[in-house]
């Protein structure tokens, strides 16, 4: 895979706090519409990674071409406006509000003219979302409060993606949900990068798959080629808990 042809390319990154170095030497690419799971047990910088392409934490060496420009050293609001949405982990809805009011929220970005479409074909993706507008969003199942979480990330128009854990803490049927929702979006084309603990159900979904340990890159490759020892080595349990 050439560098060109990525729509997110991240080159020798390396990120530090303070005197703790939290990632280096990762380089990853990941090609336009397609789907990555970043893997790695905890404290990997899997994490750190997310936040470091999304502007959150700064960048101590390397850097990050989004859609072909360099965007290391831009502040997160404007990596965002340019189409990279970060979901960080917790469900980033109002629970207060009703599932209409959050979506309507989400499309404050978007010009007034184009707010009502973009809700409508957000409610077109996700139909248990529909048929739910008026609830309020803390009522919802957690399942169904990532696929908000979603939606309400889809309905800006992203070009990428990233969600962080959106299945920690769910039940089975929950975290199914999830994946169905992901299902969704990348049918829409949406570039995804995905951190997973249920490791073998985010090989299912993602076409490549990276595996962080220590904050290097231990592992990356296509999904199907991850093979059981190289997870087991660096996961342990998690890699085999979610095989089902
Ligand atoms: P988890 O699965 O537990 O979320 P992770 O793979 O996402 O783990 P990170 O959260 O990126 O890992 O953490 C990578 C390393 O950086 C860890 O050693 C962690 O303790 C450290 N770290 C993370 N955030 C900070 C911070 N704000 N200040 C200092 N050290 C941090």
């Amino acid at each position: 895979m050439t560098t060109s042809s990525a729509l997110l390319s991240v080159k020798d990154l390396r990120v530090t706090y303070g005197p703790a170095l939290a990632l280096q030497n990762v380089s990853i690419d990941v090609p336009n519409g397609s789907a990555l799971a970043v893997l790695g047990p905890n404290g990997a910088g899997k994490s750190t990674l997310a936040r470091a392409v999304s502007g959150l934490v700064p960048a101590a060496a390397g850097t990050v071409a989004f859609d072909g420009v360099d965007i290391v050293k831009r502040p997160p609001h404007r990596i965002r406006q340019g189409g990279l949405v970060y979901l960080p982990e917790g469900r980033g809805i109002f629970p207060t509000l009703s599932v209409l009011e959050n979506l309507r929220l989400a499309s404050g970005l978007l010009p007034r003219s184009a707010r009502r479409e973009a809700i409508a074909r957000g409610m077109e993706i996700f139909p248990p979302l529909a048929a739910r507008r008026g609830m309020k969003a803390g009522m919802l199942s957690g399942g169904e409060q990532q696929m908000l979480s979603l939606c309400r990330a889809l309905i800006v128009e992203p070009k990428v993606i990233i969600a962080d854990e959106l299945s920690l803490g769910l039940a089975p049927r929950a975290v199914e949900l999830v994946f169905e929702s992901l299902d969704r979006l990348k049918q829409q084309d949406v570039t995804i990068v995905i951190i997973e603990q249920f490791v073998h159900r985010a090989l299912k979904f993602a076409d490549r798959a990276v595996l962080l340990s220590r904050g290097q890159v231990a592992w990356q490759g296509a999904s199907v080629e991850a093979k059981n020892e190289v997870l087991a080595r660096y996961l342990g349990d998690a890699a085999t808990a979610d095989v089902a």
